[in-house]
């Protein structure tokens, strides 16, 4: 028997709505730009030689590293061919929205070639509605990865719109502040540089994989023993293994970091081994915590990690996962089973989210500077005003609206234009 009575009649604006008038999806104009202004919306999107993409010093376990000719650096395989996806949402009003993800001119052609018919002309304040056609219109090519990743792009330039015309930062409309002031730890390949710099904990990543063997284990523990020993016995010390390994590797790897205090172990595995999760965090031989969720989509995905007891804490990616409208689902579900959330990454679109919900202690930011031992945008270039954790804090301007930044253009250039729409 089905609910559904009768069709639903058109969802219209209200008389005198300030409704949308243009969207845009923007790329950075070229691949140098993107690396010089810092990566944008792409944090992997650096120069040669950045901690991020591995060094030969410090090469970071991947999903290839199985593979000689890919093993060495994360960019040898296109962890950043894709790039930045901005989009810019126009009101009939002149006001304008943002919001970012990652992938680049395909993104783009999705945004503008199908989901701009959903929301050019419609209120930006029915955000549930224009999610669910989104959603819904591209479940047949969709579900997960790129298609989520561009209506993420759009949620969050809802959300910016939404909070400019009621003139209230973004995690006022969401319910307001749960804390008064954001803690925040730090991902870097030198822990210490980001406990000197405030932070309340850091997290390195994991240099070698099972395919480098026992040396490669023991190089891997030496690498523990050295952070541990630099940073003190109590700083917080996190490990990720993006996606890396394997169960019986990351047992022993969970045995051997035992005397080291480790916080917690995260995205040890590949994001559909959901049964393999369950498995390690049943026997976890060690005190860490089990993470996992940043390359997982909307709250079925992460129900699935839920349901099956595959990590302690959870950390979607705000601008991957569905957007704060999924985000915020995706809080509260974990919620009900007393798993914290610690997005990945994001910057402001995780601090709203963060300011807002109780059960995200903590946020990360990314230590992209050029020497990966000081504060710079987690954007790059992409805005003028972001706000940058002090002391490892992070406070959000209580009177700036929606997600409080501004756009620079001077990057951008637009793939698949399609003409205005004018107010008049
Ligand atoms: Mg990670």
């Amino acid at each position: 028997m089905s609910l559904i009575l009768t069709v639903l009649p058109d969802v219209k604006p209200d008389a005198n709505a300030v409704t949308i008038l243009n969207v845009r999806a923007y790329v950075i104009a070229s691949k140098k730009a993107e690396e010089e202004g810092g990566g944008f919306a792409d944090c992997h999107s650096q120069a040669e030689g950045h901690w991020i993409l591995g060094t030969d010093q410090w090469p970071i376990a991947n999903p290839m590293s199985f593979y000689e000719k890919y093993k060495a650096r994360r960019s040898t395989w296109g962890i950043d061919a894709l790039g930045s996806v901005i989009v810019e949402i126009e009101l009939t009003n002149g006001m304008t929205g943002v919001g970012v993800s990652i992938g680049g001119e395909p993104a783009c052609f999705l945004i503008e070639n199908h989901f701009s018919r959903f929301l050019e002309g419609q209120d930006p304040l029915n955000i549930e509605f224009l999610w669910d056609v989104m959603w819904r219109s591209s479940m047949n090519y969709g579900r997960k990865g790129l298609t989520v990743q561009a209506i993420s792009a759009i949620d969050l330039a809802l959300w910016d719109c939404a909070g400019k015309l009621r003139n209230e930062p973004v995690y006022k409309l969401l319910g307001g502040k749960t804390k008064g002031s954001l803690p925040c730890y730090a991902t870097c390949y030198d822990p210490l540089a980001a406990k000197n710099l405030g932070f309340k904990g850091a997290k390195f990543p994991l240099p070698f994989g099972p395919a480098d063997g026992d040396e490669g284990m023991r190089k891997n523990i030496q690498r523990v023993k050295e952070i541990r020993e630099a940073v003190g016995p109590d700083f917080p010390l996190m490990i990720d293994c993006y996606m890396a390994l394997t169960v019986g590797y990351t047992l022993k790897l969970l045995e051997l970091i035992k005397p080291y205090n480790i916080k917690w172990v995260e995205e040890h595995l590949p994001p559909d081994q959901y049964a393999g999760y369950t498995e390690v965090k049943k026997r976890n031989p060690s005190t860490a915590l089990l993470t996992c969720g940043e390359h997982e989509y909307t709250r079925w995905g992460f129900k699935l990690l839920l349901d099956q007891e595959c990590a302690d804490l959870l950390q979607p990616d705000v601008t991957w996962c569905g957007g704060i409208t999924e985000a915020r689902r995706i809080v509260a579900l974990a919620s009900a089973y007393d798993i914290p959330i610690i997005p990945h990454g994001s910057s402001i679109y995780s601090y709203h989210l963060q300011y807002a919900f109780p059960n995200l202690p903590m946020s990360e930011f990314i230590l992209l500077a050029a020497d990966g031992a000081s504060i710079s945008p987690y954007f790059g270039q992409l805005f003028d005003d972001e706000p940058l954790p002090k002391n490892g804090w992070v406070d959000l301007d209580p009177n700036k609206p929606g997600f409080g930044v501004t756009l620079k253009k001077t990057h951008l250039r637009r793939p698949y234009p399609r003409a205005d729409k004018s107010n008049e």
